[in-house]
């Protein structure tokens, strides 16, 4: 640029708006953070998590302190026709924040986007068989991450995964479970733990897990983990992740080395929070 008088000016225009944008941010996330939850975010939540009474009341804190943040920094997209509602929104918060509980976390940092279908969606992926052959394969899906800060759900399987907290199944704990495992840069099954010291017990538990899971499958034999498991480890982390916090007990008993582990990585003990069984929902009406 010949003049540099200009050139100071523009310099200077952008730094200053710049600053200007990042102040305003700041603000605007102050604001959000030392805002009182919202009484009908707290319903929304109770609804979303059946467990929540029976946590202390600092744990209560930390998901409220979570589910702000989340909603703040995370858009939300419907698809195919879905107008997303704040009931959506503090749902998939609420469930997705327990994955944070007492833990350093940046709350799903690389997670900007999350498309919500009313329903299973269809997927097309191009593979490539042994022989090279480029196909086209489509398939129905009820949710799906992706390493590049979207995740897809069904808001039809988001409301059957909270209808019912003991099954096992959670399409939302199960796509931001695979979020955490991409923190460490890829989805692997290998999240990044707590210390150096930790990966020599994750890898030897998790992929002796992984393998006996193959096995139940292969002699058509029943597991308090979901079959889809044994696909691939990234998948029996998710699916890992859904058993811990929906049927703990069962996972601890039959799975006592992997409930270990999935311990010490979710720092929380979801048993404590089942003081007594909690009753079912009436089943929403099914939509014709
Ligand atoms: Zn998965």
């Amino acid at each position: 640029m010949r003049d540099p008088v200009l050139f100071y000016v523009i310099v200077g225009g952008l730094a200053l708006a710049l600053t200007a944008s990042w102040g305003w941010g700041r603000y605007r996330w102050y604001r959000a953070r030392t805002a009182p939850f919202p009484e009908h975010w707290l319903t929304l939540m109770h609804k979303a998590l059946p467990y929540y009474p029976y946590m202390s009341s600092e744990l209560q804190q930390q998901l409220q302190d979570h589910i702000k943040r989340f909603l703040f920094e995370k858009r939300f997209v419907g698809c195919a026709g879905l107008e997303v509602t704040e009931e959506m929104k503090v749902t998939i918060a609420a469930c997705a924040s327990l994955l944070l509980l007492n833990r350093p976390t940046l709350n799903f940092g690389k997670v900007r986007w999350i498309y919500l279908y009313p329903a299973e969606f269809i997927v097309r992926h191009t593979v490539q068989d042994a022989a090279g052959v480029v196909s086209t394969e489509e398939n129905v899906l009820s949710g799906e991450s992706w390493h590049d800060g979207k995740v897809i759900l069904s808001w039809d399987d988001v409301q059957k995964s909270v209808y019912d907290f003991n099954d096992g199944r959670n399409v939302v704990l199960h796509e931001f479970a695979h979020q955490l495992d991409a923190e460490s840069g890829s989805m692997d099954g290998a999240p990044l733990l707590r210390s150096r010291g930790a990966y020599g017990s994750w890898a030897t538990i998790l992929s002796r897990e992984f393998n006996s899971l193959r096995d139940h499958v292969y002699f058509g034999e029943e597991s308090v983990l979901d079959t889809y498991g044994a696909t691939h480890p990234a998948e029996f982390f998710a699916v890992a992740t859904e058993s811990f916090f929906e049927e703990p007990e069962n996972l601890a008993e039959e799975h006592p080395e992997l409930y270990n582990e999935m311990l010490a990585y979710y720092q929380v003990d979801p048993r404590e929070w089942r003081p007594r069984v909690v009753p079912r929902r009436v089943k929403p009406v099914e939509e014709v």
